[in-house]
C-alpha cells in the first residue's frame, strides 16, 4: 500500500485533512502540514472525543485518528490541500463506535460470506440562502419543478464544478438534474464497493457544501427542511458479488432476474426495517419525510411502510431492474459509513438466517396503501425508531453493542432536548385552552 507522505508528494499536496465522521454525521479535521504527516501517519491526530458527537466523556484521553491511504482525495477546488479519512482508536485500541470502523467490521462479515457490497448513493440536495431560510433560487417556483432545464442551468458554474471534480477523482459522474423540490438538485456518480461509496459519499458532502458556499450558496442534505417541498431522500442501490466477480444478486430463472440470495438480502432489509430507520433515517426531521402528506409537487417520492415491488418508486424496496435492489429509505441524515453499514448487516442477516420477504406488492402504494404486513410499520418518530433499535439483537449483534449504545444514548439525549421544548404551535393552541 502506498504511504500517504508518497501520495502528498506526487500530488503536490502541502497539507492533509486528517478527517472524520462523529455519530451524528459532522465532519471532523486538523489540518496537518506535510512535514509532520510521516510521524502522525503512525500515531494519528488527537482529538478530544467529547467535543465532537462521540460517546466520550471530557475526562477520557485522546482520540487517535489514523488515516487509510486509500482514501487518499485531492481537493479538487484546493489543489495543495488533500483529504483522508481516518479510523479512530482510544488508549490504543481500536473504538468500536467509529463509524468507518462498523462499516468495516460488516464488510469483512460480508467477506467471510465470499461476498463483497457494491452500492451507489443519491444524495439530494437543497441550494438555499445563506440563511438556511428559503431556497436560493426566486426565479425556481415551478410546481412540478424535477428535471426544470432552465433552474438546472441558473446553477451551471456549481454543478460543473461538482462534475469536474468528480471526473478529475475518477468517480465516474454520469448525470446532474434538478429534483422534484424547488431548489433542490442531485448528482450521480458510479457505484463501487461501499467503503470506496462510503468514502465518496463523506467527502461528496463536504464539497457540495464547500463549493456551494463559494457562490453564496448554502447546501443542505437535511431530510425536509420545507414543508410542502418534496425531502431530501438518499436511495441506495444494492448488488452483492462473488469472488470471481460476478453479480451474485443476477439470476435470469429467478423473480424478475434475482437470485435467492438476492431475496434473501431484501427480506433482511425487510424484516430490520424498524430498527434500520434509525441509522438511515437518523433525526428528529427525518420522521417528517417518511409517510408525509403529498408535497406541492403532488408526490413524497418516500416510503410509507415496509414492502417490495418492481420497478415502481411507491415502495420501500423497489427492484429497478436484474442487477440490483433500491433502498428508498435513507434520507439526506444518512451517514454515509452507518448507512452501508447497517444496510449490510440487516441483509446479511437475512441471508444467514434465510429470511423470506413475502410476495411482492406492484400497487400505486400511495394512491392504495397496503395495510402494516409482516414486517410491521415504519417508525413514526425518533424515539419509536430508538426503541425499535433496542430491541432488534440481530441486528445490535450484527453491528457490535459497543457502538450500539454509544450511538443509542447520544441519539437518545437529542430526542429528549427535542422532546423538553415547548413549542409556538402548542402555545399558541393551547393558551386559550
Ligand atoms: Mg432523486
Amino acid at each position: 500500500m502506498t504511504d500517504l507522505l508518497s501520495l502528498a508528494r506526487e500530488s503536490a499536496v502541502r497539507f492533509l485533512l486528517f478527517s472524520f465522521t462523529d455519530l451524528f454525521g459532522i465532519q471532523r479535521a486538523k489540518l496537518v502540514p506535510l512535514a509532520a504527516v510521516a510521524g502522525m501517519s503512525r500515531e494519528g491526530a488527537g482529538f478530544a472525543g467529547f467535543a465532537a458527537w462521540l460517546e466520550l466523556s471530557p475526562a477520557d484521553g485522546d482520540v487517535m485518528a489514523i488515516p487509510d491511504p486509500r482514501s487518499f482525495t485531492p481537493l479538487p477546488w484546493q489543489s495543495d490541500v488533500a483529504w483522508v479519512a481516518t479510523e479512530l482508536t482510544l488508549n490504543g485500541e481500536p473504538m468500536e463506535q467509529c463509524p468507518r470502523r462498523v462499516l468495516q467490521r460488516q464488510i469483512q462479515r460480508s467477506a467471510a460470506l465470499g461476498y463483497q457490497l457494491r452500492s451507489g448513493v443519491e444524495a439530494e440536495f437543497f441550494l438555499l440562502d445563506p440563511s438556511g431560510d428559503a431556497v436560493a433560487d426566486r426565479a425556481d417556483t415551478q410546481e412540478k419543478p424535477c428535471y426544470d432545464q432552465l433552474a438546472l442551468m441558473r446553477r451551471y458554474p456549481l454543478v460543473s464544478a461538482l462534475m469536474d471534480g468528480m471526473e478529475q477523482l475518477g468517480w465516474g459522474p454520469y448525470q446532474a438534474d434538478h429534483e422534484d423540490a424547488n431548489g433542490q438538485f442531485e448528482l450521480n456518480w458510479t457505484y463501487a464497493d461501499a467503503l470506496t461509496t462510503a468514502d465518496r459519499h463523506a467527502f461528496f458532502k463536504v464539497m457540495v457544501k464547500s463549493l456551494a458556499e463559494r457562490e453564496g450558496l448554502r447546501a443542505s442534505f437535511m431530510p425536509k427542511p420545507f414543508q410542502q417541498l418534496t425531502g431530501n431522500g438518499c436511495h441506495t442501490h444494492l448488488s452483492l458479488w462473488d469472488q470471481a466477480g460476478r453479480n451474485a444478486f443476477h439470476d435470469p430463472a429467478g423473480d424478475l432476474g434475482l437470485s435467492a440470495l438476492a431475496y434473501h438480502f431484501l427480506a433482511g432489509l425487510l424484516h430490520h426495517a424498524p430498527a434500520l430507520a434509525c441509522l438511515t433515517n437518523p433525526t428528529v426531521n427525518s420522521y417528517r419525510r417518511l409517510a408525509a402528506p403529498p408535497t406541492a409537487s403532488g408526490s413524497t417520492w418516500s416510503p410509507g411502510g415496509i414492502s417490495y415491488c418492481g420497478n415502481n418508486r411507491t415502495h420501500m424496496v423497489r427492484i429497478p431492474d436484474d442487477q440490483r435492489l433500491e433502498l428508498r429509505l435513507p434520507d439526506g441524515a444518512a451517514h454515509p459509513y452507518l448507512l452501508q453499514a447497517a444496510v449490510l448487516a440487516a441483509g446479511l442477516d437475512g441471508i444467514e438466517r434465510q429470511l423470506d420477504p413475502g410476495p411482492r406488492h406492484d400497487n400505486d402504494n400511495y394512491a392504495d396503501p397496503l395495510p402494516d404486513g409482516a414486517f410491521g410499520r415504519l417508525p413514526r418518530d425518533l424515539g419509536e425508531a430508538l426503541d425499535a433499535f433496542a430491541a432488534d439483537q440481530p441486528l445490535r449483534s450484527g453491528l457490535g453493542e459497543g457502538f450500539c449504545v454509544a450511538y443509542q444514548q447520544l441519539r437518545r439525549r437529542q430526542w429528549g432536548r427535542f422532546r423538553a421544548q415547548l413549542t409556538d404551535w402548542e402555545r399558541q393552541v393551547g393558551l386559550e385552552g
